[in-house]
């Protein structure tokens, strides 16, 4: 693990919405509030939003997910929008500030790969201190 990313000068960050980060593999977390929001934003029940999307409970992490560890993206993703975007859970209203980015810098590069958006030179600039809002708000300081 390499040291943490430098907040002391701010991060630039602008999302382009390409939908690449939706296309990663890995695990969509997600509480009962968030559930409860998606699934209304949806017109589904809570029990059809997680029957229609495989909504899991995870006993390990105590929380729900869903899995798009197969590499075929976020099943909330429709083209390069997500189709929850005034709802969508803290995990994705937080990227690309996330402790396992901002406090190894190889893993801030590496997602750069991906992510157009980070680090880009005419983004906006965001101060250490609202990075550290936007995570508190998200409720993940
Ligand atoms: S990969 Fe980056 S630029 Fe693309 S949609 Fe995600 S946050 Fe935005
Ligand atoms: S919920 Fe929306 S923003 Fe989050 S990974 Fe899925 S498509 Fe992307």
């Amino acid at each position: 693990m390499t040291p943490p990313v430098r907040l002391a000068d701010g991060l630039r960050f602008g999302c382009t919405r390409c939908g690449n980060c939706c296309r990663q593999p890995g695990f969509v977390w997600l509480t009962v509030d968030e559930m409860a929001s998606i699934a209304s934003h949806l017109k589904l029940s809570v029990e059809a939003f997680q029957a229609r999307f495989d909504v899991q409970w995870d006993a390990d992490a105590q929380s729900w997910r869903i899995d798009a560890v197969d590499g075929e993206g976020c099943p909330l993703l429709d083209g390069n929008s997500c189709t929850v975007h005034p709802v969508k859970p803290a995990q994705c209203r937080t990227f690309p500030f996330w402790p396992e980015l901002l406090d190894d810098r190889d893993a801030w590069q590496a997602a750069k790969e991906f992510c157009p958006g980070m680090d880009a030179p005419n983004a906006r600039l965001f101060t250490g201190n609202e990075v550290r809002k936007i995570r508190r708000k998200a409720g993940v300081a």
